[in-house]
């Protein structure tokens, strides 16, 4: 079930640029956890500015946000790992976003 609250969330980080959300469930006694990626496939090299899409790995990780209500609210980030041809070097680009939120996985 879909309530409100929830769109609101929603709607929200679709607001967020680059960022879409691919699921939400509700564990009761947890809080609220959203699934989200960026559409992005295609990052920057934070060393030599070369356009990388050459995907080396996904990685997973839960990021607290803020309450809504008596809900905690978790995000789950698929965040993409690139990897520069021309550094040979992996990277991931940041999500700015996720910069002032708790890490917690
Ligand atoms: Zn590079």
């Amino acid at each position: 079930m879909t309530s409100k609250k929830d769109i609101k969330i929603l709607t929200q980080l679709l607001d967020l640029s680059g960022i879409k959300v691919i699921s939400h469930h509700q564990y009761k006694g947890v809080g609220i956890i959203l699934q989200i990626e960026s559409i992005n496939n295609e990052s920057i090299c934070p060393r030599c500015g070369k356009k990388s899409h050459h995907l080396h790995q996904n990685h997973k990780s839960i990021i607290k946000d803020l309450p809504l209500g008596e809900q905690q609210v978790f995000l789950e980030i698929n965040k993409r790992q690139f990897k520069c041809q021309k550094c040979q070097k992996p990277f991931t680009p940041i999500l700015t976003f996720c910069r002032n939120k708790k890490k917690i996985y």
